[in-house]
């Protein structure tokens, strides 16, 4: 399967540096088909730049977050058919940093999932086990549980999500899980999608934490790893592109 390498700018940007970053971007592409699938999950009010920026590249793009209602009396919040407006291929749902500052449940990040699948927008689904737990011995049941919710409110449709493993104590830190622990996580992963869907090779699973350009190649090279969710990095054209170059 071709990688996927999706960049979460988080809270990062502006107009200015936005267009510099993808002209870059697309600039090292020289009109070239990128080695892995690319994307750029920016911030909601950039999503309309990217859209003008991107149309007819290489680089689809996508949200960082999406309600988990319809529409309606949510103030602040944006909806799947909003982001769909603006031609959102992807959005993520379920990323730590949503469950750890704004409390965002298991079922909260399946309802999500649900309403980007309905609005025809693919979730980057997150699942991921803090330092506490991995130490505890519950990575497994942690991730496995976060997954489950997510597998359960989309039935059907599990081979047309994507997700992202994210240990928690990877984001940001600058300590990437070794390959050896990421594979192992993510065959678990793909064992449980197997048992709900008939085309578990159809989901890509993204390695997310620390995902640099020096690191990218030997956690690609895994055999469940699909891609990668890309923060830091994402946001440096020439260390996106090497990452994206390590996916072939
Ligand atoms: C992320 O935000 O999903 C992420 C993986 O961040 P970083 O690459 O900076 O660890």
């Amino acid at each position: 399967m071709k990688k996927l390498i999706v960049g979460n700018w988080k809270m990062n940007g502006s107009l200015a540096a936005n267009q510099s970053l993808v002209q870059a971007m697309l600039g090292g592409l020289a009109g070239q088909a990128p080695a892995s699938h690319m994307a750029l999950c920016a911030p909601s009010p950039y999503l309309a730049q990217l859209q003008l920026l991107l149309t007819g590249s290489a680089i689809a793009w996508g949200a960082q977050d999406v309600s988990s209602q319809e529409q309606g009396a949510f103030t602040g919040e944006v909806s799947a058919v909003m982001l769909k407006d603006f031609a959102c291929r992807y959005a993520i749902v379920g990323h730590s940093e949503r469950r750890q500052y704004h409390g965002e449940t298991d079922s909260v990040v399946a309802a999500k999932a649900q309403r980007a699948l309905a609005a025809g927008i693919t979730p980057i689904a997150c699942v991921g086990e803090t330092l506490a737990e991995r130490e505890a011995g519950q990575t497994e049941v942690v991730v496995k549980r976060q997954l489950a919710a997510v597998i359960h409110a989309v039935a059907h449709c599990t081979s047309e999500i994507v997700v992202a493993y994210e240990p928690v104590w990877a984001i940001g830190t600058g300590q990437t899980a070794t390959p050896e622990q990421a594979q192992s996580v993510h065959a678990v992963l793909r064992g449980q999608i197997a048992a709900a869907t008939e085309h578990p090779e159809r989901v890509h699973i993204l390695y997310g934490g620390s995902m640099n350009a020096a690191n990218a190649a030997s956690l690609l090279a895994q055999p469940d790893i699909d891609g990668g969710l890309i923060g830091g990095a994402s946001l440096k054209a020439a260390d996106f592109l090497q990452i994206v170059a390590a996916g072939a």
